[in-house]
């Protein structure tokens, strides 16, 4: 058996590797351990997308550059569900980084951080006092499961994972694009509402394209998913010709559990952290792994509470405003109203890449702006 570790990480992903850096950078002396069970580089389905959000997490994990060397792009275009369209310039760059290279990327920081990074597959979880034993061989003070959406870790400590109807499910590739197009759009679909495809350019020639939608509006179609996710990608982007397509699923913050279980901490995917308006969930896995990090070794003794608290802090407000939005937006009319208004007033457009892609929260002004268009769209209609 190894000696103990001060802190556990299961999962290399954003969330892992931003709870090992931010342990080490806050206890230069803390014993760190990394374990995944993939060699990294490694693919991973995802949009690839990273809101300027992300990069302040970067920022504040000590890795401000990681990802300086891709083109940053401000455009943004999104077709509702109804037709209606908003292109505008975000306040703040986002970027598009494979995620090959961004969680490599990470994991590298990591190691250079003082982190032993190892590969090992997590199987069974004891907990002796107040340590907690991996696999029978690895102890540790505290454990971060950032083992992604369907973590094992989240299970062996008796934590519910998300429900079916806060659960969704998207499959991604990547096409080739002129190199110049540096949009990044989203194309909703009335069909099965809540669901979109997107494209978003890389800055290589590449995009990376996807399509998602809820897992229960999937079920109900009642056919193969690979048949209903590749029919529909194809379907809003004729266009694209999507190769290294791959599916995963996606648990939204509304069905979120508990962030874990005595020294055990879930953070990112496996604490169900993705926006249910639009599926990022890069920035929630860097906050969490971040805050988690600080908790295992800034309140050691009993770290879940300072997690608790520290969640609450950061996305606590802006989650039970999602939580609101998310129940709305089951009514296309809802998000073609704020579209609608997003196309006639920048602040809000602003509004929604801050509550879509980062912690944003709703003034009341602009929720009344959007209410107000959503009656007028009714009546017109009728
Ligand atoms: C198709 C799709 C498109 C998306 N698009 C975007 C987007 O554009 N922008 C955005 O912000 N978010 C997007 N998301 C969400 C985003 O991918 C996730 O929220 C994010 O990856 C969560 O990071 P994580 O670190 O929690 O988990 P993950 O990135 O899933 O990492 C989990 C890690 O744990 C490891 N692991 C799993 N089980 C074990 C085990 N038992 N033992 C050891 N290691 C284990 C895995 O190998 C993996 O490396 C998308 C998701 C999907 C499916």
């Amino acid at each position: 058996m190894d000696d103990v570790w001060d802190l556990v990480v299961v999962g290399g992903g954003p969330a892992g590797a931003a709870a090992a850096l931010r342990a080490r950078q806050l206890r230069p002396e803390a014993r760190v351990l990394l374990l995944d069970r993939a060699d990294f580089p490694r693919d991973k389905a995802c949009g690839d997308g990273i809101a300027a959000h992300g990069r302040d997490e970067l920022a504040l994990l000590g890795v401000p550059d990681l990802i300086a060397d891709y083109r940053p792009t401000r455009r943004l275009a999104v077709v509702s569900p109804g037709g209606a369209r908003v292109s505008a310039t975000s306040a703040r760059p986002n970027h598009v980084v494979p995620r090959r290279v961004f969680d490599a990327r990470l994991v590298d920081a990591a190691r250079a951080r003082g982190v032993e990074v190892r590969r090992h597959q997590v199987r069974a979880l004891a907990v002796l006092g107040d340590r907690v034993v991996l696999d029978g061989t690895v102890t540790a003070r505290a454990v971060v499961a950032a083992d992604g959406a369907n973590s094992t870790v989240r299970r062996l400590i008796g934590v519910s994972p998300s429900p079916e109807r806060h659960t969704a499910i998207a499959v991604r590739g990547y096409a080739d694009v002129p190199a110049g197009d540096d949009v990044q759009s989203i194309f909703m679909q009335r069909d099965g509402w809540p669901a979109y495809a997107w494209s978003f350019p890389i800055g290589d020639g590449t995009a990376n394209v996807g399509y998602g939608m809820l897992l229960p509006r999937l079920h109900a179609t009642g056919l193969p998913g690979k048949e209903v996710l590749h029919g529909r990608l194809a379907e809003l982007l004729p266009h694209v010709s999507a190769r290294d397509l791959r599916a995963h699923h996606l648990p939204l913050s509304p069905g979120r559990p508990g962030p874990g279980s005595g020294r055990v901490m879930l953070a990112g995917d496996a604490a169900s952290l993705i926006n249910p308006l639009t599926g990022e969930g890069i920035f929630y896995a860097l906050v969490s792994g971040r805050l988690a990090g600080e908790a295992a070794v800034q309140a050691a003794d009993d770290p879940l509470p300072a997690y608790r608290r520290g969640l609450e802090k950061a996305l606590g407000r802006h989650l039970r405003t999602t939580d609101v939005l998310a129940l709305a937006s089951q009514s296309p009319g809802f998000i073609d109203a704020a579209i609608d208004t997003a196309a006639r007033r920048k602040e809000v457009f602003d509004l929604l890449v801050d509550v879509g892609l980062g912690a944003g929260t709703v003034p009341v002004p602009l929720a009344l702006a959007v209410v107000r268009r959503w009656f007028l769209n009714t009546v017109r209609r009728r």
